[in-house]
């Protein structure tokens, strides 16, 4: 994928994704991400969010979930820092929130469009935009674009039509989307599109039908999220961890099963 608008992506100064790191560099300098989500029952989306923005090189990771009883680690992925979900997003954090959200993630969602860093709205943030013109208002009124990763129900419910009527013409969904919200909208599903205000649309050609499994959209959440606190620009951010979140999959050995957990800690160290 090429982006054909032509404009340079915004790196960071001395740094990019995929590239060897200057050395004198530390985990300030690769930025911080905030998950935010995980009501009972689902706390695994966020933790693989989570655990795949640490892989794609965020330099710190933080977890708060939404399920009270949930256990304050994980010791499968013990770099992760959880914090009381209240507590997040911190200032200046990219924050990707609604992972296995649920319910509870309606009352919250007010705030966190109003949160000043990079945003990544995924699963039940977006359900809970749907219908809710104050709050797509505001989404509207964001200083720097979020990034929405729906997939073709989740566009349905924000456009209020049918999954039929999105995947007739997918374009159009995510134009429409991306319009209405301000914002970049990836519509997910095979080619996956990339839609931006005032932006041409992108399409995504990687990726095939082994991540039609439970928590692979969770993983393409965590690495918008670390491309986006490394200083990816939102457009960029989402078409190169689109591109690579397919490219994992196209690559993938054919006796090897493709779980959302393998596929989180599969971002290569250097393309
Ligand atoms: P979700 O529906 O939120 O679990 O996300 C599923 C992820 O897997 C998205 O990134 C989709 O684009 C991707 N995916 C699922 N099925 C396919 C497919 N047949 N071809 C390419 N990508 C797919
Ligand atoms: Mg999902």
């Amino acid at each position: 994928v090429d982006d054909a608008s032509g404009s340079a992506d915004a790196w960071l100064p001395g740094f990019a994704p995929d590239q060897p790191r200057l050395h004198a560099t530390h985990k300030g300098s690769y930025g911080d991400v905030a998950v935010l989500g995980g009501a009972p029952g689902m706390v695994g989306a966020p933790i693989l969010a989570a655990t795949a923005a640490l892989h794609a090189g965020a330099g710190r990771v933080f977890v708060g979930l939404l399920d009270p009883a949930a256990a304050a680690w994980d010791a499968t992925a013990p770099e992760l820092m959880f914090r009381p979900h209240h507590t997040l997003p911190q200032h200046g954090q990219a924050l990707v929130c609604g992972c296995g959200g649920g319910e509870a993630l309606a009352a919250m969602l007010p705030a966190l469009l109003d949160h000043a860093g990079p945003l990544v709205l995924d699963a039940d943030a977006l359900n809970a935009l749907a219908g809710q013109d104050a709050l797509q208002k505001r989404l509207h009124q964001r200083a720097s674009p979020a990034v929405l990763t729906p997939h073709p129900l989740e566009a349905a419910r924000l456009l209020n039509c049918s999954t039929a009527q999105v995947q007739a013409d997918r374009l159009a969904a995510a134009r429409t989307l991306a319009e209405r919200m301000n914002s970049v909208v990836l519509l997910k599903g095979s080619g996956s599109v990339i839609a931006s205000p005032g932006a041409p649309a992108l399409i995504n050609p990687s990726g095939n039908a082994r991540l039609a499994s439970a928590g692979t959209g969770d993983v393409l959440a965590g690495f918008i999220g670390a491309l986006l606190a490394q200083g990816l620009d939102p457009r960029s951010a989402a078409w190169r961890a689109a591109w690579r979140h397919g490219d994992l999959a196209d690559r993938w050995p054919a006796h090897r099963p493709l779980t959302a957990s393998a596929l989180a800690r599969a971002w290569p160290a250097r393309a």
